[in-house]
């Protein structure tokens, strides 16, 4: 720790929903925060933050800021409130929670408001499991993505990003790797420099696909990747490209998977795809021989009804070329499994009633079966599908809903109870990584503002008031650090407090080459990686395939991440970092607006059964005929209708237990407003 003057440094991290979890450093003085600064050290993170984070301290000083518990005092929804003692808000709590019909009438929702483990829920979810309340899946993303590449290799491992430089062909697929995962393109670029070809597959240009180093930028059709995929192996085998030997040894299934990929000519997944014949052949072939071959994929495929689908056709294609083989070689997906491995489970709850957290407005709105919300690190009328069902239960005057939160966010303005929470720099956690292998401490760096709480804190306050005596309730936030610290596993042998107090973070023990499935045997029943049948099914490029429906809402609607300042829902209330045209905009394929009679800045109304929204045009040929798309994350001020994009979405699931949100695929139709 530096010291300069009245001045000291103190060793953070970004706490952001973000693979990147930057490690930084903030400058106090006389108590106050005055500067913060990307650690130049951090090997992956280099000094740099983002756009989003470089103001941050605005956002922790920002005169909006919620510094007291509040209770409503005018109609939900209205933003009336009057500070009230955090003894008062704790008490009434805990009588509200006593009082209701049963345990589970009570459910806890919450996300990744935070990804430090011990703010973002260890004792939340201690508490919640201690008075038996219901809970939410954390399912908006991820899960359908994991499955598939899990059906194939058992497991969710993947190469090391890091390793990614040693790529000779690097296909990013379905991810915007400058915007929403900007620490990893220098690893592109050391790629790019070592001779690497740099393909990027997506439907929409993004400023990725755009990036003056990528060779190659394929615009499939929506959803069709695994039709691309089993064409890729039906050219493999054809010219003699599978790695039989890798094959006949690692991998069982490989019959199924030929039959199926007879039945998919390169010509005919062009026909689906709108890829031509010989670029689906000429990326079949360079990931086979241009070796090491990665692919990098992230969130594009889990926000589809058939994400699972997709992610385990494109999980078969390092296992069908022994991609696998070498160091830098395979697919690079979160490496969110490596922590989840290295840090073991973590409290052992008991189990209890589950909703797939898309469907928050069915189940605040059926009934009132859920008399008591609490909603911590989440801001669920903003970024859950169903926007409109959401506010009609929030809206519920029989419903108890207490939100923790730093701002009056479009949530908090429902609910009966709003308490102060601290931010990234008041408070303790322990930051794991979605996109690199680098475990972060981070270390408060002033004191909570105002009458702000850590989670832990209130949540300890409210087991106290409850009379709870369930183990690790009193426990405090550095004492459940070292309780995550405490794993044996070798990938964290010598990792300690102590030493991430002085260090700030520290790469886990992995092998700095390791092969995931060379270096260790795959978790499948025999060891293998499993092929198998591998069907491209036609209706599949949405969710709602029905005909009818289809001609009444020809357009497809994506909610896209594609703001520079905006993560999900954090900063999209946050007027400092609304672009400068201030108001999200409805992107839409040339041809599609001419049909309509919109032109570049005209109003236009998006809608669909679920809902409609009135915003400006922007016409891009960025996007293919067909598609249209709505950022993600602003808040409901930004439309004159009060809403967001979720208003339009689909808030059905697949699966309840494993499915994910349908954010790229919901039928919509877009008219001019006139006059
Ligand atoms: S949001 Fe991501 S890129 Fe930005 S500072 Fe946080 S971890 Fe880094």
């Amino acid at each position: 720790m530096a010291r300069r003057n009245d001045e000291h440094v103190i060793r953070g991290a970004c706490h952001h929903d973000c693979p990147d979890t930057c490690a930084w450093d903030v400058t106090v003085s006389n108590g106050r925060a005055v500067e913060l600064r990307g650690v130049v050290d951090h090997p992956v993170t280099r000094g740099q933050l983002c756009p989003k984070v470089n103001r941050f301290l605005d956002r922790v000083y920002h005169p909006d800021r919620l510094l007291t518990p509040l209770q409503r005092v005018g109609p939900k929804g209205s933003g009336e409130f009057t500070p009230v003692s955090w003894r008062a808000a704790i008490e009434q709590i805990a009588d509200r929670l006593g009082a209701v019909g049963s345990p589970e009438a009570v459910l806890q929702y919450s996300f990744d408001g935070t990804q430090g483990l011990i703010q973002k829920g260890i004792m939340a979810d201690r508490f919640f499991a201690a008075i038996g309340a219901s809970i939410i899946r954390r399912h908006l993303c991820g899960v359908t993505a994991n499955l598939g590449a899990i059906d194939v290799s058992g497991s969710r491992f993947g190469v090391d990003p890091e390793n990614l430089r040693l790529a000779r062909t690097l296909i990013l697929w379905g991810t915007n790797t400058v915007l929403t995962n900007r620490h990893l393109w220098p690893t592109v670029e050391a790629a790019k420099a070592n001779g690497a070809r740099v393909i990027v597959i997506d439907p929409i240009k993004t400023p990725t696909a755009a990036h003056p180093i990528v060779d190659e930028f394929l615009q499939l059709i929506p959803g069709t990747d695994v039709a691309l995929v089993v064409a890729m192996i039906n050219v493999l085998e054809r010219e003699d490209l599978l790695d039989h030997e890798w094959l006949e040894r690692n991998t069982t299934g490989l019959s199924d998977l030929l039959d199926s990929a007879r039945r998919m000519s390169p010509e005919q997944a062009a026909s689906i795809t709108g890829l031509e014949v010989d670029r689906i052949e000429r990326l079949a072939r360079t990931f086979a021989t241009r070796r090491p071959a990665a692919i990098r994929c992230l969130i594009g495929p889990e926000h589809r009804e058939h994400g699972r689908d997709i992610m385990r056709a494109i999980a078969m294609l390092p296992a069908v070329t022994g991609a696998w083989r070498d160091a830098g070689g395979g697919m690079a997906r979160s490496t969110a499994v490596y922590f989840d491995t290295a840090l073991g489970p973590s409290d052992d709850l008991p189990e209890r009633p589950a909703f797939n957290m898309a469907r928050l407005g069915e189940v605040l709105t059926d009934g009132d079966r859920i008399e008591a919300l609490i909603v911590h690190n989440s801001n669920p009328a903003v970024i859950t599908p169903g926007q409109n069902s959401i506010i009609e239960g929030l809206s519920r005057d029989d419903l108890f809903t207490v939100v923790i939160e730093q701002f009056m966010t479009d949530t908090a303005r429902y609910a009966d109870l709003v308490l102060p929470t601290t931010t990234q720099i008041e408070h303790v956690d322990l930051v794991p990584a979605w996109g690199h292998l680098y475990l972060s401490l981070n270390q408060p760096a002033i004191e909570p503002r105002g009458e702000a709480l850590p989670n832990t804190e209130i949540f300890r306050r409210l087991a106290v008031a409850m009379g709870l005596d369930a183990p690790g309730l009193v426990d405090s936030d550095e004492e459940m650090v070292r309780q995550v610290l405490e794993s044996d596993h070798e990938w964290m042998a010598g990792i300690t407090y102590e030493r991430l107090v002085a260090e700030g973070f520290t790469r886990l023990n992995v092998p700095d080459l390791h092969r995931p499935y060379v270096d260790t045997t795959p978790d499948t029943k025999d060891g293998k990686l499993r092929l198998g049948a591998l069907e491209y099914q036609p209706g599949t490029e949405t969710a709602e395939g029905d005909p009818a429906l289809a001609r009444r809402y020809p357009l497809t609607l994506m909610s896209r991440k594609q703001h520079v300042r905006f993560l999900n829902a954090n900063y999209g209330g946050f007027e400092e970092h609304f672009p400068r045209s201030g108001e999200p905009k409805l992107e839409i394929h040339p041809s599609d607006a001419r049909q309509r009679n919109i032109g570049d800045g005209d109003r236009v109304r998006v809608s669909n059964d679920r809902g409609s929204l009135t915003l400006s045009a922007s016409i891009s040929d960025d996007l293919q005929p067909g598609l249209v798309t709505v950022p993600f994350g602003w808040w409901h001020r930004s439309t004159p209708e009060r809403r967001g994009v979720n208003a339009l979405t689909n808030p059905t699931v697949a699966d309840d237990d494993v499915g994910s949100a349908f954010f790229h695929e919901n039928l919509v139709e877009v008219s001019l407003v006139e006059g």
